[in-house]
């Protein structure tokens, strides 16, 4: 089998690595991919950006299944394209996609099958917006409804915030046309928990959760970033929220995939917040998170690409997927000065001390690139390692020995991944 994996980042090494654990997998081709293809077997990058040129290779080529990584394609509607063409694709097509690209979208779907949310309003009209706020408390949270590369929600702590913000995003045009539409929506104080899925449109299946670090520095404090580290599973994801999250959250939502004829094969991620007990949907992602992926992927017993074959062949109501009982531990090193101005280029010391097959130690590569057999900083998140133990305590413990074992210039990484900061009430 040939297999095409469109991204670059950390999640693509992470799905790459767990594919080619399938006996049937030949050939890897990644688009663009990054120095990972150096670690993984048959792996092969090809620099290759746009839908059509990527639809263009895979007809050359042959390519038996192509797994996009990154939102941007999936909404522009590449998987449509390919089917079109009669490729065998795994991702949303476009109009399932728009529950990531258009937040409005994803909130009238929320509140049309009843999956339970914050209360909102989405507005094109700046004055009306403005008169919103008098109908709302404080904080407020203020939503670009477009992509806006992970920046595009602000809390607003009061009424002129909100009203700065407002004027941000649909007169100065901050987001461009992100901000046409905006999303006023009651601001949840609460825990978030990660859950990424696999749907045939027939059924959703949950993957183990996870939790989310996407502040720069301990304590959750400083700018925000894709994300500075991950453990999973969750433990805000106790039993009790599971079974809300199933009963109000993804069985609306399945329902509502179903009546819109949405059918597709692809991966739901939720976003969720924990507050008063209860359970509420801030987002879906129509893709794997990154890095969520990196440590939830390892804790897969299954076969990962037999379960998108499944999901293919709408066939998941006959499977179930297999967990470890183990947790993970990602701690993500970032070049210094990332998120905003960074170096690139930087050699990256000690990766030779691992090997990267085995099971309780992964070293996933985001912005790495590789000359002349050593490997440099390419971007402003440069690795992820993760650690594979028999609870979060040793995880955390060994996922940071083995960042202290690797160097480059400046490199930076968050002392607290896996400290929980927010009490919840169960
Ligand atoms: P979103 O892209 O909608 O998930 O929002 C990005 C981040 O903003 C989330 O991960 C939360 O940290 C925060 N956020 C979004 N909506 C809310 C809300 N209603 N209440 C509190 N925080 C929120």
């Amino acid at each position: 089998m040939k297999v095409l994996i469109v991204g670059s980042g950390g999640r693509e090494h992470a799905i790459a690595w767990k594919i080619s654990q399938n006996l049937k997998v030949e050939k890897i081709y990644a688009a663009p991919g990054n120095a990972y293809n150096k670690v993984i077997k048959n792996c092969e990058n090809i620099n290759l950006k746009t839908s059509d040129d990527i639809l263009n290779f895979a007809i050359k080529e042959k390519i038996d299944l192509t797994i996009v990584g990154s939102e941007e394609l999936l909404i522009d509607g590449i998987v449509d394209k390919f089917q079109k063409n009669n490729l065998v694709i795994f991702g949303p097509n476009k109009e399932a996609a728009m529950l990531e690209g258009s937040k409005a979208f994803a909130k009238d779907f929320m509140q049309k099958y009843g999956v339970k949310t914050a209360k909102y309003q989405s507005f094109t009209d700046k004055e009306k917006a403005i008169k919103y706020l008098d109908e709302m408390s404080y904080p407020v949270v203020i939503k670009a409804s477009g992509l806006a590369a992970g920046k595009g929600v602000i809390i607003a702590q009061n009424r002129k915030e909100a009203e700065d913000t407002l004027d941000d995003m649909m007169t100065n045009k901050v987001f461009a046309s992100a901000g046409d539409t905006v999303v006023i929506e009651e601001f949840l104080d609460g825990a978030e928990i990660s859950v990424l899925s696999i749907t045939d449109s027939d059924v959703i299946l949950p993957f183990i959760s996870a939790k989310d670090h996407k502040k720069i520095s301990e304590k959750e404090t400083g700018l925000n970033t894709g994300g500075m580290g991950v453990i999973a599973p969750n433990p805000y994801y106790t039993k009790t929220i599971e079974e809300k999250f199933i009963q109000n959250i993804l069985n609306p939502t399945l329902k509502g995939i179903k009546e819109e004829k949405m059918n597709f094969a692809g991966i739901i991620f939720f976003g969720l917040m924990v507050a008063k007990g209860e359970v509420y949907l801030l987002e879906y992602n129509m893709r794997m998170g990154d890095p969520e992926t990196q440590a939830v992927l390892p804790l897969m017993k299954s076969d990962f690409l037999d379960v998108i074959s499944s999901a293919l062949n709408k066939d998941l109501k006959n499977i179930k997927i297999d967990w470890e009982n183990k947790s993970a531990c990602c701690v993500v090193m970032a070049a210094g000065g990332y998120p905003v101005k960074y170096e690139k280029g930087n050699l990256i010391n000690g990766l030779e001390k691992f090997d990267t097959n085995k099971f309780d130690t992964k070293i996933f590569f985001a912005g790495v690139k590789e000359e002349n057999d050593k490997f440099y900083t390419n971007g402003g998140r440069v690795l992820n390692v993760v650690s594979i133990e028999d609870n979060l305590e040793k995880a955390i413990e060994s996922a940071y020995k083995n960042v202290k074992e690797i160097s480059f210039k400046d490199n930076y990484y968050r002392k607290d991944i896996g400290t929980l900061y927010i009490p919840v009430e169960f």
